[in-house]
């Protein structure tokens, strides 16, 4: 299976966000995001991809989630605290939904939120197999390889597999769940910890936290290799 990795569709300003691997931007960059047309768009048209219908409040709401609370930035904030603090970690687990609303990230269709945690035992990877039923409030947009046929097939099917295309190497006694989000429910990877980030606080450890992490498709990087 190949997937479409191209990117050019997507806004300068996002693309560039994408591609410098790095979730902390500049404010001037944010501002341009904030501007940006286009992402309110794409953000309208995947709440009509999975509602089939929308409401103004929504649409506000949407906006301004992606505008001002940018994105994949929420869920590596969430996971880097969880990495520093078990308690919080322990509440993350139990109930997500409220958990993250204790850090401010309220889902905004009243979605339930589980966070399922990466260990050397288990991988977790997310996909919506229906249409493209994402966690907005913590990772903003889903990217355009998770609405594409071929990751909504190839993910349930084989998911090793799909793991391979992205460069993930997960090792054979590792198992391997699926999550299948749909309108209720949605899901959020807690990635492993990665060596070398011991003395860590939580805003450099959120730095090192991707998008494609939390969705469980790669892992989080020691710093050096970052
Ligand atoms: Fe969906």
């Amino acid at each position: 299976v190949q997937f479409d990795m191209q990117r050019g569709d997507l806004p300068v300003a996002w693309q560039q966000f994408l591609e410098s691997g790095e979730n902390s931007m500049s404010s001037g960059k944010k501002d341009e995001l904030n501007r940006n047309m286009t992402l309110r768009v794409r953000a309208l048209e995947s709440l009509l991809l999975e509602k089939g219908l929308i409401e103004t409040p929504a649409i506000d709401e949407l906006v301004d989630m992606f505008e001002n609370r940018l994105g994949p930035w929420n869920g590596a904030k969430v996971v880097a605290r969880a990495w520093n603090d078990s308690e919080y970690k322990q509440r993350l687990l139990a109930d997500g939904t409220a958990a993250l609303a204790e850090m401010g990230f309220d889902t905004i269709q009243g979605e339930e939120m589980v966070i399922v945690e990466n260990s050397p035992d288990t991988h977790n990877i997310i996909v919506c197999t229906l249409c493209s039923c994402f966690p907005w409030a913590v990772l903003g947009l889903p990217p355009v390889w998770y609405k594409s046929a071929p990751y909504r097939a190839e993910a349930a099917r084989d998911p090793r597999g799909v793991l391979r295309e992205f460069g993930t190497e997960i090792s054979a006694d590792t198992e391997l769940r699926v999550w299948d989000s749909n309108a209720e429910l949605r899901y959020m990877v807690l990635p492993e910890r990665p060596p070398g980030t011991e003395g860590m606080d939580t805003e450099e450890l959120a730095t090192l936290v991707t998008r494609d992490s939390m969705i469980g498709v790669s892992k989080v990087a020691p710093p050096s290799a970052a």
